[in-house]
């Protein structure tokens, strides 16, 4: 730790770093950023840099507002954006309370609970996250809707084209910043693309999951284009999902593998699909968070809306991918319905947590999904039973109401707040009257 340190104050100097940005999360996922200058870091290491948790969403209640910042010193880089002159570099921080607890409510401090459960029970959580989302022409729209920067579409080379140079620079800055990239590709819709980040730890991926969405807005003002992470920006294309693949390892050992097994996939792997698959309607409203995530998730194009499993099925909410013979070490699932607005922590808390009370209470996983999910009749679902996710943020804000997991998981001071934030937000829409009641009602009778 104290060498961790070390090496900070030494860069700062040797580089000769003028600000340091002191990043934190909001419930809801937006990234925070306090910058302090190069002779506060000391302190902020030994002491934190106080500030008014109540004026941020979600972190405090009002009588208890005080809260510090201590950064991590593992998390210290510098911000390649902000060029040679002045360097920047940011940490993540720990949030604590005057007297040095963490804070209940901060985001990063739910992760780290959740991950010190599985740790107890012998477990290390990776996480790997393909993330989707929209470039467009431009911030403002017209009646028409936003206009994506081109037309292409899935696996796309596009010669010359803004999503190359886009995906190229956001890349390249990624590894400056210490985050391995997979791949990258044009994603289905026009202006659509994909960036897979190399698996990590999950609280090292979330992360990067919120240092990713900053890069991608950096490089997007410097391509003069905007970058969305909104779940479904234009209706009659795909949505943006953030795919996560999961595994959990005991030691060097992944514990989702079994030589032999049904796809290779061991009795830990089948009762965390079950616990996912089991409370992934409960865990909706964190890993879909707002209104406009349940039309990515009944548009179709592949985004899932029915809770099932497959091997290799695209229409199931957990998809079991191949490994390479030889290549164990890599047995992962994929979980498909969490999409790039959520809030990695949270999101990630909730989805190993109903991973892991399918693996202690031993839940039987159901039978896989080999069909197309969307192509059975209603009827056919339910004879397989084969469940919907919540069709609306109604319905899901309903079922994470009633679920002990999510409240034990996020504590009391999180439960709450999401919900009231999200009923809030379900008010504001239905008291809406849209141009498509408009059109198809005005004069109906
Ligand atoms: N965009 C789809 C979704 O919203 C995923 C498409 C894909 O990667 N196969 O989930
Ligand atoms: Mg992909
Ligand atoms: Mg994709
Ligand atoms: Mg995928």
């Amino acid at each position: 730790m104290d060498k961790q340190r070390d090496f900070v104050l030494r860069t700062i100097e040797e580089r000769g770093v003028k600000f340091v940005r002191l990043w934190f999360t909001d419930v809801l996922g937006t990234l925070k950023s306090v910058a302090i200058a190069p002779a506060e870091v000391e302190g902020a290491f030994s002491e934190g840099i106080g500030f008014d948790g109540s004026a941020i969403e979600g972190l405090t209640r009002s009588y208890e507002s005080d809260l510090l910042a201590i950064p991590d010193p593992s998390t210290f880089q510098i911000l390649p954006w902000r060029g040679e002159v002045d360097p920047t570099a940011r940490m993540f921080c720990d949030i604590t309370t005057p007297d040095g607890q963490p804070a209940p409510a901060e985001p990063r401090n739910v992760l780290k609970r959740t991950l010190a459960k599985a740790a107890d029970a012998g477990f290390t959580f990776y996480t790997h996250p393909e993330i989707e989302f929209y470039l467009l022409k431009s911030r403002k729209f017209g009646a028409e809707g936003p206009e994506p920067v081109d037309r292409a579409g899935y696996f796309d080379n596009v010669p010359g084209g803004t999503a190359h140079d886009f995906r190229r620079r956001a890349v390249r800055m990624l590894e400056d910043l210490g985050i391995s990239v997979e791949y990258s590709h044009h994603e289905a819709g026009p202006g659509q693309n994909e960036i897979d980040l190399r698996y990590a730890d999950a609280l090292t991926m979330a992360d990067n999951i919120m240092t990713f969405r900053t890069v991608v807005k950096e490089v997007a003002i410097e391509e003069g284009v905007h970058a969305t992470f909104m779940p479904k920006p234009l209706a009659q294309e795909p949505g943006s999902g953030m795919h996560t693949h999961m595994s959990l390892f005991e030691g060097d050992v992944n514990a989702f593998f079994e030589e032999g097994a049904q796809y290779q996939l061991s009795r830990v792997g089948r009762q965390f699909i079950a616990g996912l698959m089991r409370h992934a309607n409960e865990i909706s409203l964190v890993t879909n968070q707002f209104v406009n995530s349940y039309k990515r998730l009944w548009g179709g194009d592949e985004a899932p809306s029915y809770v099932t499993w497959g091997h290799n099925n695209r229409s199931a909410l957990i998809r079991v991918p191949l490994y390479k013979p030889g290549k164990g070490g890599s047995a992962r699932i994929e979980y498909r319905a969490i999409d790039s607005a959520a809030n990695p922590y949270l999101a990630y808390s909730l989805m190993l947590a109903a991973g892991l009370k399918g693996i202690q209470e031993e839940y039987e996983l159901a039978p896989e999904a080999e069909d197309n999910v969307w192509a059975l009749s209603s009827a056919e679902r339910r004879a397989l039973g084969y469940r919907p996710l919540p069709t609306s943020m109604y319905d899901a804000i309903q079922l994470m109401e009633d679920s002990e997991l999510v409240a034990e998981t996020l504590g009391e001071q999180v439960f709450r707040y999401v919900l009231a934030n999200k009923r809030r937000e379900y008010d504001a829409y239905r008291a809406q009257v849209t141009q498509y009641e408009l059109t198809s009602t005005l004069d109906v009778i």
